[in-house]
Parts: structure tokens; C-alpha cells; sequence
């Protein structure tokens, strides 16, 4: 099974070497606060990323997304604060050969204010783990905090993989870029899907190096954030017959959006053969991507004595790859025009937060295949290719940038993605950072 060349060898040989010095620029990494929202600190980050890639030989530019797409994201729903800033660089091949962009998100999921037993900023490091192991672990010990796994542990690989090829005198044939994107964990509108669309970044084969080292991603579904509003009329609670009850107004919205999911979106499936969803999920008889639709927020009134005038709800419509935002706009509003044709009175509004759309690489996709075959050779283990109903930047490569690419990366069940106590296997992450050394290499060829 092994087949790696004596200047692969070198490449992973450094590596290994270089582990603790890895896992301390993890630690400062950690130490920057970006979680979002509010998304802070990312201009921050974007310096010291910046710094790094000078070092190792990059054209190194920084974009920060304008007020536009602040607006696209969802910000003022959201709570966005600051700069969007996004670190490209690019390490130069030659001209005319194929392009490789592999893209890792600054960003982190909010931090929990209760219930942490490790400091979230701490990148602290314990021998053992109560949560669980890495299959890679060879006794290296774990790392804590947020982002270790998602995806600041992504982050050094791809920039220590570099670091191994560009220190040890090799040239690759073609460019790779390496992007540091913001806003991952909130649709990446101002992040990858800003660079993608502006033409900031184009290449021929993407990985979206976020995710977990237990499954290669092909699929995701898409999905829309929507606000809806219903208005009425305040009076006293005890005269109700007096006034309009914006609540029960969206009671009755809330009644039609539950019948139009389970009724019609359950059945709105799409085959995705080769690449599994998962076991929770096939335990539900769910075996195909699969349209869905959440409520998930819902708040009006001041009080049981009075009528209350507003009602708002946020409402996630589940996309299935193939379904666009217009289309799916446009069906959500006649469902809740099929309540309005029985009652005049409803008065309602839909505002859009932010949407992005799903997708499904092949797994006969041979860029999937020789990745797996790469995994193999690192960790000895074959991993599935995997889908799941939830969403990833890796939209932007495959719609977007025309990409062959799949989603990969540090982490398990053992590590706590977006929960407390974060955490990743050092092991783990000198594994990832091999397999995307080795990515490098045999994609763009050394000159
Ligand atoms: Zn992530």
C-alpha cells in the first residue's frame, strides 16, 4: 500500500519533526478570539496567518469583504462586529498547470458561557481524554479549546505542510492556494462565498479542509434563513374580540409550515449512492438527502393582558442539492399565502437572512478517490465518503468555482465540534497535516 517517493518521505519526516513547534502556533491561533458572531478579531488573525505565509515563500493578500455582502450575511440579524477579513496566498508554480485551492474557515462556533471544563482560549494539552480517542492516537495527547478541531487545527496542517515543502528547497509545478476564510459557521457569504463570486479565487481542485477524520465529504444540503413577521392590533387582553392577535395569526402560519414539511418536503429526496448520511439518520428511514424545514425561534407580546401587535420567527428551510434559492423563496410565501387566502386579515412579512445552496460530488470522482487512497497510505484506515443534511463552504468550490472537491479534516466524535470542551488529538493533527502535504504533492507535481 505504501508508495510514497524519497522526496514525500522528507516532506513527512519533517513534519513529524516539527510537531511541538506546529502545536504552538496552534495555541496562538486559539488565543485570538474569532468566534461568531460577533466575528471579532478576524483582521487579527488575517496579520498573523499573513506573517506566516510571507515567510514561506507566498504572494499573500488580505480581502476584507465589503458593507455589500455584511449585508448578504444576515449581519444586523446576526449581531456581525468588524472587519471581514480573508487571508489569500498563493504559492507560486508555473503557469498553465492545474491549481489546487484548499480552503480553511478563522472563524469558530460561539462559546458556551457555562459548562466548560478546559479554558476555551487556553490550547491547554492533557495525555488523556475523557470524552473518548482518535483513531490516530499514538499517545500524543490531546489539545483543548475552541477551534482546535473546527478549524483552527485545519489551519496549521494546510500552512505546516507548506512549511515542511517550502523549507526543504521543493518547487511544485503548479499554484496552490491556501485561504483563511471568515464566517464559515454563518454561511460564508462574506468569507469563501465573497472571494469565490469577486473571481479572488479560481483553481481547478478544491478541499474544504473543515471536518471531521472519519468520513471523506461528497454531499451537503443547502439552506435558507428566513425571518417571518405577522402583524396585528393591540388592545386589552380581556377586549381581545377588540383587537388582532399577531400570535395567533402566526400560530396558524406555523400550522401550515409544519403540514407543508412533513407533508411535501419529507418526501423531496434526492439518492445520493455511494455516500452515506450516517446512522442516526437511517434509523429515521432517512437514507437520501432529504428537504426539511425548522422553526426555530419564535417571540412576540409583553403580557397575558394585552393583544399583542407583533409576532417574529426564524424559519430554516433545508435545501436539497438541485433546489435554488428563488425557487425555494417563492414556495415558502405561497404556503403562507394559502393561509392568508382563508383569512383576510393576516398580514404578514418575509425577510431573507442569508441562503446557500447544497451539492453532490460523484464518489467515482477520481480527486475523492485519490484521496482516499492518500488517507489510507497516512492512517491506514479507509474512510467513507459521507454526505450530510447540514451545510459547508465546500458550496462555493463545487457551484460557484466549478471545482472537483470534497471536505475532510481534525476532528471525531471524541473532540466536541461547537460544543464544550473542544478538543483534537495531536496525533490527529500531524496526520492531517500529512495527508494534505501529500495532497499538495501529488496534485501539483514537484518541478
Ligand atoms: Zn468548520
Amino acid at each position: 500500500m505504501i508508495k510514497v517517493s524519497e522526496v514525500e518521505e522528507r516532506v513527512l519526516g519533517y513534519i513529524e519533526e516539527h510537531k511541538d513547534e506546529m502545536i504552538r502556533f496552534l495555541r496562538d491561533l486559539v488565543r485570538i478570539d474569532t468566534q461568531v458572531p460577533p466575528g471579532l478579531n478576524y483582521d487579527l488573525i488575517c496579520d498573523v496567518l499573513a506573517d506566516k505565509f510571507v515567510g514561506l515563500g507566498c504572494e499573500v493578500c488580505i480581502h476584507d469583504a465589503p458593507e455589500k455582502y455584511m449585508e448578504l450575511s444576515g449581519a444586523g440579524f446576526i449581531g456581525l462586529e468588524g472587519p471581514r477579513s480573508n487571508v489569500v496566498a498563493r504559492y507560486p508554480g508555473k503557469p498553465g498547470k492545474p491549481v489546487l485551492h484548499i480552503s480553511a474557515h478563522i472563524d469558530t462556533a460561539a462559546i458556551q458561557e457555562e459548562g466548560w471544563t478546559m479554558d476555551p482560549f487556553g490550547g491547554e494539552i492533557t495525555s488523556d481524554n475523557p470524552y473518548g480517542r482518535s483513531a490516530s492516537d499514538r499517545g500524543g495527547g490531546y489539545i483543548w479549546g475552541r477551534g482546535v478541531a473546527d478549524d483552527k487545527g485545519e489551519l496549521v496542517s494546510m500552512i505546516y505542510a507548506l512549511q515542511a515543502i517550502h523549507e526543504l528547497g521543493i518547487k511544485l509545478e503548479g499554484d496552490l492556494i491556501l485561504t483563511g476564510n471568515c464566517d464559515e459557521e454563518i454561511g460564508g457569504v462574506a468569507g469563501l462565498g465573497y472571494l469565490m463570486r469577486e473571481g479572488l479565487v479560481k483553481a481547478d481542485y478544491g478541499v474544504q479542509w473543515d471536518g471531521g477524520l472519519t468520513g471523506i465529504g461528497l454531499a451537503a444540503q443547502g439552506r435558507t434563513r428566513f425571518l417571518v413577521r405577522t402583524r396585528g392590533m393591540s388592545y386589552h387582553g380581556q377586549l381581545p374580540i377588540l383587537g388582532v392577535n399577531a400570535i395567533e395569526k402566526m400560530s396558524k402560519i406555523n400550522v401550515a409550515l409544519n403540514d407543508y414539511w412533513r407533508g411535501v418536503l419529507l418526501k423531496r429526496q434526492k439518492a445520493v449512492p455511494g455516500i452515506e448520511l450516517g446512522s442516526a439518520l437511517r434509523e429515521k428511514g432517512i437514507d437520501k438527502l432529504t428537504a426539511m424545514l425548522n422553526i426555530g425561534t419564535i417571540k412576540g407580546g409583553v403580557q397575558g393582558a394585552t393583544v399583542p401587535d407583533l409576532c417574529e420567527e426564524e424559519v430554516l428551510r433545508g435545501m436539497i442539492p438541485g433546489e435554488t434559492f428563488e425557487e425555494v423563496r417563492e414556495e415558502f410565501v405561497s404556503v403562507i399565502e394559502g393561509v392568508k387566502a382563508e383569512d383576510a386579515d393576516l398580514e404578514y412579512e418575509v425577510e431573507v437572512i442569508n441562503s446557500r445552496e447544497g451539492y453532490v460530488v460523484s464518489p467515482k470522482d477520481p480527486w475523492a478517490l485519490e484521496a482516499r487512497g492518500i488517507v489510507e497510505e497516512v492512517t491506514g484506515r479507509t474512510l467513507p465518503f459521507t454526505g450530510t443534511l447540514a451545510s459547508t463552504d465546500m458550496n462555493y468550490q463545487v457551484n460557484e468555482g466549478g471545482m472537483s472537491c470534497f471536505n475532510l479534516g481534525v476532528g471525531g466524535p471524541y473532540s466536541n465540534g461547537h460544543r464544550q470542551d473542544e478538543n483534537a488529538s495531536i496525533d490527529e493533527i500531524v496526520d492531517c497535516t500529512k495527508i494534505v502535504a501529500l495532497l499538495y504533492l501529488r496534485k501539483l507535481k514537484v518541478a
